[in-house]
């Protein structure tokens, strides 16, 4: 059995316990195990308050709430609690299971208890200190490896999806160690049961402690520093210490993998990094209408129609902005995380305004910034100004999630991407809108280098370069392909266009699903590790 970790799981709009990409990443990891009858578990952490809801104020600038929780009457009660030290207090966990959105048990941890002095502890997703993540980090990690053995699960493999798991690492050294293995044997023995998979190339997001506050907060476990500082150097890396704690690690695309192996390459004794690619989960993202029409060869222009009008009330519901259902709607929702450029587009005004001010272009934008990213609030404010300057032809939908994620992969026509490279390591969205015919448009980053046949199945611009003016360089590239590719197939070759829409649904239902995903893990990163345990023993 594989016990997947991980910090969030984005399964269901309703049950924000995610804030991006990785959390549905997971989520759409346990579905694909379930329909395929893996024998996976997940293990996560109960947000009762979520991450944030951003909605923007009267002066266009992003605030934040904590979301509303709807019900939650799908949680079990398995009736175990495990203990974990946090600053040297007991901290009780409540462990739920949740098996309503998927088949595949996901297994979280709930510190919000009576007995418990830090109730918040585990409240709100990528909000408070260091020392709050640190505990956190405890929580899943420690208090997971805990909870799948007073559950009885008989774990072979511990996959930890991104570093905030690492210190279930820590946890199976000091087991091995009670049991009487000195500490290299331990951390040898535990090297073979891990498998972690990497992600941001973007340097701030691979964290790192202070040893001062892992020791004080309690993440050490037993361990000693010395024993610490080999796995995770110092200041502690989280994703160092995922590399030596494993035996192999993936990366989640070709590009990525190249990324992070020269990231990484002055990390002693690291696992090597092979390259899985991400995927998505069919049945969650690809609307009905057009699986059908994809299967039966048939209209697919009218079943992308009839998703884009459901898009556009939805706008209308939300803003009050009427689009044209026949002109060209460009989509861009992602984390509003400043590398990913979303006001890219604008700043090339003497190409944007005549598109605009024809009625040939529309663009409607989503995502939410960190709370405390300033970068990424000013970006949306920057998009929000835009959308008051441009009613009906530039619009910005507040608090992005997995329910607006759906709506807009699926309703708009194209789906524009364009992260400074090479720092997105994959782009989910990306084929999630491929596989409803939304056609991709975007610089060959991530996913898109081998996913894109330009021209065929969408479009890139840029050819992948990088250097000084990238933003520069890149914004004359998107221009050109739009003006002298994408809008005149648009207007004057729908039979063109559909033909696009068929291949970009083939491209991302075979090569970029979750159940392609699945596979590869077992394959390449699953048997690896069983096969070589087999020989040992
Ligand atoms: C799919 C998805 C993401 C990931 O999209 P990227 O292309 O990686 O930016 C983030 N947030 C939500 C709500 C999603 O549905």
């Amino acid at each position: 059995m594989v016990a997947y970790f991980c910090m969030e799981f984005g399964l269901h709009p309703d049950f924000p316990i995610y804030s991006g990409g990785l959390g549905v990443l997971a989520g759409d990891y346990l579905k694909a195990a379930a329909d395929d009858g893996y024998p996976v578990v997940g293990v996560g952490i109960l947000w009762r308050k979520g991450y944030t809801a951003q909605y923007i104020n009267e002066q266009g600038y992003p605030y934040d709430l904590a979301p509303e929780f709807n019900n939650l009457s799908f949680l079990k009660d398995t009736g175990v609690k495990v203990q974990v030290t946090i600053k040297q207090q007991p901290v009780t966990c409540k462990v739920w299971l949740v098996d309503h959105f998927s088949n595949a048990p996901l297994y979280l941890l709930d510190a919000d208890l009576p007995e418990n002095k830090e109730p918040w502890l585990t409240h709100s997703l990528y909000r408070g200190n260091g020392d709050d993540r640190i505990a956190q980090e405890i929580i899943l990690g420690i208090g997971g490896v805990r909870a799948l053995r007073a559950l009885g699960l008989a774990v072979d493999i511990y996959h930890f999806n991104e570093g905030h798991a690492v210190l279930a690492g820590i946890e199976l050294i000091r087991e091995k160690m009670a049991a009487g293995l000195s500490f290299h044997q331990a951390l040898n023995a535990t090297r073979r049961q891990i498998v972690f998979t990497t992600h941001t190339p973007v340097p701030a997001g691979n964290e790192a402690h202070h040893h001062g506050a892992l020791a004080y907060v309690g993440a050490y476990n037993g361990l000693s520093y010395e024993q610490m500082k080999q796995i995770g150097g110092d200041p502690f890396n989280m994703t160092v210490a995922g590399l030596r704690l494993s035996t192999l690690s993936n990366a989640v695309s070709e590009l990525h993998g190249e990324t992070a192996r020269k990231m990484w390459h002055q990390v002693g004794d690291a696992s090597p990094i092979i390259a899985i690619t991400n995927g998505v989960h069919q049945d969650t993202w690809q609307a009905p209408d057009i699986a059908l029409a994809a299967a039966r060869r048939g209209n697919l222009i009218e079943a992308h129609q009839a998703n884009k009008q459901l898009l556009l009330a939805e706008i209308q519901h939300r803003t009050g902005q009427i689009l044209n259902p026949d002109a060209l709607l460009i989509g861009f929702a992602r984390r509003a995380a400043t590398y990913k450029r979303g006001d890219l587009i604008l700043q090339h005004k003497e190409e944007l305004l005549p598109l605009l001010e024809s009625g040939r272009i529309q663009l409607v934008f989503s995502g939410k910034a960190h709370p405390q990213d300033e970068g990424g609030k000013n970006m949306v404010a920057k998009i929000v100004a835009m959308a008051k300057a441009f009613p009906g032809k530039v619009v910005f939908l507040e608090n992005y999630d997995m329910a607006l994620g759906q709506i807009l992969t699926r309703g708009c026509d194209i789906w524009l991407n364009n992260p400074q490279r090479p720092l997105e390591a994959s782009g989910t969205s990306g084929m999630k809108a491929g596989m409803n015919g939304v056609l991709n448009f975007s610089t060959l980053d991530g996913w898109w280098v081998e996913g894109c046949r330009h021209g065929i199945n969408g479009w890139q611009f840029g050819d992948g370069y990088v250097g000084p003016n990238q933003d520069y360089h890149d914004l004359n590239a998107l221009y050109r392909v739009l003006k002298t590719e994408i809008l005149p197939t648009f207007e004057q070759d729908k039979a063109k266009w559909a033909q696009m829409m068929h291949a970009s649904i083939e491209t991302c239902t075979q090569q970029f699903s979750a159940r392609r995903m699945l596979k590869e893990y077992y394959d390449r990163l699953y048997w690896p590790l069983t096969a070589a345990e087999e020989k040992i023993s």
